[in-house]
């Protein structure tokens, strides 16, 4: 993937201010943090979605950035570390670590119709509707 800009970072092509790495995954700090230590977690191998990840490199993903987090915490004084992939920015796959100073961090628009202050729980669904969501995603898994 040449023009893949985590695959470069991920070859050495690139600089990256790195906190982890190892023959399959690297972590190193986001260029735009929402809170100081923004982490990156990444395959080295280019997969656009977390979802197409093979579960064993999703699983070292998944557990470097606790191992992240376990150190974040008393770091940064947080109660909490939030982990996620969006893909949003770059197309290859990677998990966003990030200390929790604040309830909406790392928020959803749906949370903040009383403002930051606040957070507005989304509205619940009526019981047959969920019960018909669930029943097609179970069916599908
Ligand atoms: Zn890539």
């Amino acid at each position: 993937m040449q023009d893949c800009l985590f695959c470069k970072i991920a070859a050495g092509h690139l600089p990256a201010h790195k906190i982890y790495e190892d023959d399959d995954i690297l972590a190193f700090l986001d260029l735009h943090p929402i809170r100081q230590g923004h982490a990156l977690v990444i395959p080295k191998a280019h997969h656009v979605w977390f979802e197409d990840l093979p579960e064993a490199l999703a699983t070292q993903i998944t557990t470097c950035a606790q191992r992240i987090a376990r150190v974040m915490k008393p770091l940064y004084g947080v109660e909490r570390v939030a982990m996620f992939y969006t893909g949003i920015h770059v197309a290859h796959a990677h998990a966003h670590v990030v200390p929790m100073h604040h309830v909406h961090d790392v928020t959803s628009a749906a949370y903040l119709q009383e403002g930051l202050s606040g957070f507005s729980a989304p509205p619940q669904l009526p019981g047959a509707e969920m019960a018909q969501i669930a029943d097609t995603l179970k069916n599908l898994l």
